[in-house]
């Protein structure tokens, strides 16, 4: 299973498509992709199956500069197209995957999701419904709201979180899963693994475990837990295709 993302680049269908390629020796059951559009709809494509069958559910119209892809290894649900990330919450403005297991997923549905209706079985969709009815019921910012859940989920996470009204912005936060950064000339993307970035960057940056990250197409802004920012110095990192 793993997780790529990307904001800032006119090739991020493409780079979405080959980082889950890239992905494909973690293991998977089903894929997906989220990639922004002028519209501000964007395009959420999914299948079950190989990264090839995903492939030919894309159409050309998948334009945009900015999006999220994942490959699942099937926790919590069958392995399903309704159960393949990205998950959205119901009114559709957030959009995540997700790579763990979210322990307290039920204890969540019963404390804040208890009018929720879900469209599949995952612990993920839990993550993103909690992220809306922060903003929806205590009048958080998305940032706010990603960051006051990530204190009440207990669990394995690399989570890559866009908001369909900020859509040159990704979120992003790992514990226990692996997760970094790589930087590019006017794009940057986060990645499971530096491998499946290479042929975009080869400047990485890391992220520890209950940080919460930012990322725009010219910026990396890291908060710790405490929502204090932190900076870190990237890294060069010359590996072979
Ligand atoms: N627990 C999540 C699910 O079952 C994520 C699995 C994964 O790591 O791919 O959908």
């Amino acid at each position: 299973c793993g997780i790529v993302g990307v904001v800032g680049s006119k090739n991020t269908r493409d780079i979405l498509m080959q980082g889950l390629e890239k992905l494909e020796y973690r293991g998977y059951d089903s894929a997906g992709i989220y990639v922004t559009d002028p519209t501000q709809d964007g395009k959420l494509i999914k299948s079950v199956g190989r990264i090839a069958d995903l492939r030919e559910k894309i159409g050309i119209d998948v334009a945009g500069t900015a999006g999220i892809g994942h490959t699942r290894w099937a926790t919590h649900g069958k392995p399903s197209e309704k159960n393949a990330h990205p998950h959205t919450s119901s009114d559709a403005r957030f959009v995540l995957v997700h790579n763990g297991v979210i322990e307290n997923y039920l204890e969540i549905k019963n404390d804040y999701l208890a009018n929720d209706s879900f469209n599949g079985e995952t612990d993920t969709e839990i993550a993103v419904h909690l992220i809306a009815a922060l903003v929806k019921n205590e009048g958080l910012s998305a940032f706010d709201a990603f960051q006051k859940a990530l204190t009440i989920i207990k669990g394995s996470y690399a989570f890559a979180l866009m908001d369909r009204t900020e859509p040159d912005v990704i979120y992003v936060a790992k514990n226990k899963s692996p997760l970094l950064i790589g930087l590019g000339d006017g794009y940057n993307m986060v990645c499971s693994d530096a491998m499946a970035m290479i042929r975009e960057t080869s400047e990485f940056m890391e992220i520890h475990d209950k940080e919460l990250v930012v990322l725009t197409k010219d910026l990396v802004e890291i908060h710790d837990a405490a929502g204090q920012s932190v900076s870190r110095d990237s890294y060069t990192a010359e590996l072979d295709l």
